[in-house]
């Protein structure tokens, strides 16, 4: 297991003084963009109402050019684009699928690549967001898990995936318009499911996600936005208090000897641990559950005892749940198989019989490999052979 401490920065506190070279403001905190004015030489008085003009443009209605910042005056916005920038990453390659799914592999500072995925649906569209450059943990059903290398996102990185496909989606509202709140949207709902996990990244997770709901940006509903992760036991409650998101978890295992195998991050943070963070989620109500995500391994986590054990926990726990099961997506190497469609049905029947929904997650994506754990970026080619991967799972 190679879990790192949780990554924290000190968010407040940038000093008043510009680092060299253009400041990009996707991604500042209000405070933040507050404190970059003013270094830059915006009046202190005036610094609160040009954060929300500017806050305006970028995340209402998707402008990057300063010059088109019109309710601003000439000679600030000449200013502006002296020392600052409004800065997405810089999409690579595009992918649709034939279910209508969108694959972007987008490139970022480094020179380092991550993906992002669209999923439409007959009355919503959601975005697969990125939280990592790879992933520190190692889950062994994980093709993220087998990339070597791995940095976290900024906030801007991670609030820029969004940008960047509401741009594909042609989805900015007219400047001087709403925010497009009325209507049905392309993409209403972010899950933050890529590559990476949230948890490890908490504060530049917390911050692009502030952005994605506040009502003056992109102005997504908190209940539209579900952060999933392995099982970070003492960055749960912080989710739910700083967020305010829905949270998804993945179990995967019913038994601790299973899950340290599948789920490594077990071995730190035990089942018990995990139900116990879980029951405590302060969010957590019959409106709000807890999704249980279940990914479906032949012969490995998919008997119906398994289904059984699964309803205690959960039960025994009383926490408010829904159950997805995942049929597993396969990929080069991968050293498992997706348990058969009666299987799953019966493990979801069982699940239903006890009174939780258990709907399967319809694989989308596949043929451009966009689906839920195949996500790897192209040029990073470091991967672990099939071999090194099952000794891995062995060994345990
Ligand atoms: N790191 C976070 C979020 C990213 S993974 C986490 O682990 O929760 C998003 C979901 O896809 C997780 O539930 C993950 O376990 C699941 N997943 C990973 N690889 C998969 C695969 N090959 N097939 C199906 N689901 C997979
Ligand atoms: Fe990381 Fe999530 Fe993949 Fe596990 S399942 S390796 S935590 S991205």
């Amino acid at each position: 297991m190679t879990a790192s401490a949780p990554i924290t920065q000190d968010v407040m506190t940038i000093p008043r003084k510009l680092p060299e070279g253009p400041v990009n403001l996707v991604g500042l905190t209000r405070p933040q963009m507050r404190e970059a004015l003013i270094a830059a030489g915006t009046p202190e008085k005036q610094a609160k109402m040009r954060v929300g003009q500017i806050w305006q443009w970028i995340y209402h209605w998707g402008v990057r050019d300063f010059d088109a910042m019109t309710n601003l005056s000439k000679a600030y916005r000449a200013e502006l684009a002296e020392k600052f920038v409004v800065a997405v990453p810089d999409v690579v390659t595009r992918q649709v699928s034939d279910d209508g799914t969108r694959k972007y592999l987008v490139r970022i500072a480094g020179g380092h690549e991550v993906e992002i995925v669209y999923i439409p649906e007959e009355d919503r569209g959601t975005l697969c967001v990125s939280s990592q450059v790879g992933c520190t943990l190692t889950c062994s059903f994980c093709h993220t898990g087998t990339q070597k290398l791995v940095r976290n996102l900024t906030a801007a990185e991670i609030v820029g995936q969004i940008m960047v496909a509401r741009d594909d989606l042609g989805e900015w509202p007219e400047p001087g318009t709403g925010s497009g709140e009325s209507g049905p949207r392309l993409l209403s709902n972010i899950v933050l499911m890529g590559m990476g996990e949230p948890l490890y990244n908490f504060d530049s997770v917390r911050d692009a996600m502030k952005i994605a709901m506040d009502s003056e940006g992109i102005s997504l509903s908190r209940r539209r936005i579900t952060l999933s992760t392995s099982g970070v036991v003492p960055e749960i409650a912080r989710t739910a208090d700083e967020i305010g998101c829905m949270l998804a978890i993945s179990f995967h295992a019913t038994t601790d000897e299973v899950r340290d195998k599948l789920v490594p991050i077990n071995k730190r943070w035990n089942i018990e641990e995990l139900l116990g963070a879980l029951a405590a989620y302060p969010k957590a109500s019959n409106s709000e559950r807890i999704t249980f995500e279940y990914v479906m391994l032949d012969g490995v986590n998919d008997s119906d005892d398994d289904a059984r054990r699964l309803i205690d926990h959960i039960k025994r726990h009383k926490i408010p749940a829904k159950i997805n099961l995942i049929p597993f997506n396969e990929w080069p190497g991968a050293p498992y198989k997706r348990s058969s469609n009666n299987r799953i049905r019966a493990f979801a029947d069982i699940i239903y019989k006890a009174g939780y929904a258990s709907p399967i997650r319809t694989p989308r994506g596949e043929d451009i490999m966009a689906a839920c754990g195949q996500l790897k970026s192209a040029t990073e080619r470091a991967r672990k052979s099939r071999a090194q991967i099952e000794a891995e799972v062995k060994a345990g």
